[in-house]
């Protein structure tokens, strides 16, 4: 039997740390083979007081912070596919999706992650990338698709599961007060409104409580991210936990049942 594998794609270095990071260090830890794919280096986000660095370096370093998250969590396969950050919308579309599909052919994914059509909060980069990534979940399976790459020796491969990275709108809020009890002001207390999904579309549930230090490793090796405005810059680690001891996803394929249970597995089904 070979192992249980998962392809992440996301738009920028430290989208996966603040959404999956967790999720990644608990299923690495039990084996799963874990392949991050992101569409940019995140050469256009601002730049932090923490670091100097030139403009010309900031994808080599970025980079560089991404591989070093990686490594916390058990991800050893990372590859940025080099879009330029802000500009993922303007891809060709055949060019994106085929790439990703070869991707998904190569390493055959038994479980897929990328954003949801809200991309979090609203970040275009985002939206296009769960557009992309979507379509390529899908043709990826399909004979009819991208056949060039089967004449080349691939084959089709369908990952057994999709899932969106979310946020319910009831987490949102939580958070929201959380910070406000501690006295810092929410990151994105302006977007709020825009922020998270519907609850109803959570199924799964990922308690990562015991991965927290991991997670936490992670989002601090991406140094030259983190404003002075951020709020764990200040706050205990203990207090963030409280954040992030969770993360969502919405399951896209196989559809949930009416009332089904909430899931506390990606690989639920799987072996
Ligand atoms: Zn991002």
């Amino acid at each position: 039997m070979s192992k249980l594998s998962l392809l992440a794609v996301f738009a920028h270095p430290d989208d996966e740390s603040f959404g999956a990071a967790g999720t990644f260090a608990k299923y690495t830890g039990q084996g799963v083979v874990i392949s991050l794919v992101t569409a940019t280096c995140g050469e256009a986000g601002e730049i932090s007081d923490l670091v100097q660095v030139r403009p010309e370096d900031l994808c080599e370093l970025r980079e560089q912070e991404l591989r070093r998250a990686m490594d916390f969590v058990g991800v050893k396969d990372v590859e940025i596919l080099g879009y330029g950050d802000g500009h993922v919308p303007e891809a060709d579309d055949d060019e994106i999706v085929g790439r990703l599909v070869q991707i998904i052919r190569v390493k055959k994914p038994d479980v897929m992650i990328t954003f949801g059509p809200d991309g979090i909060y609203g970040h275009p980069d985002h939206v296009a990338v769960h557009r992309f990534a979507t379509r390529a979940a899908e043709f990826a399976g399909k004979v009819c698709h991208f056949r060039e790459q089967l004449s080349g020796g691939l084959e089709p491969h369908s990952p057994r599961k999709l899932y969106y990275n979310i946020l319910p709108k009831s987490r949102v809020k939580a958070m929201a007060e959380e910070a406000a009890k501690q006295g810092m002001s929410f990151q994105m207390a302006s977007d709020l409104e825009k922020m998270g999904v519907p609850d109803d579309r959570l199924t799964t549930v990922i308690d990562i409580r015991d991965y927290f230090d991991q997670k936490w490793e992670a989002i601090w090796s991406h140094r030259s991210q983190l404003p002075a405005t951020m709020p764990f810059r200040t706050v205990p680690k203990e207090a963030v936990k409280e954040f992030f001891g969770f993360e969502y996803f919405q399951r896209v394929f196989p559809p949930p049942l009416p009332g089904e249970p909430l899931e506390t597995d990606l690989f639920a089904g799987l072996s």
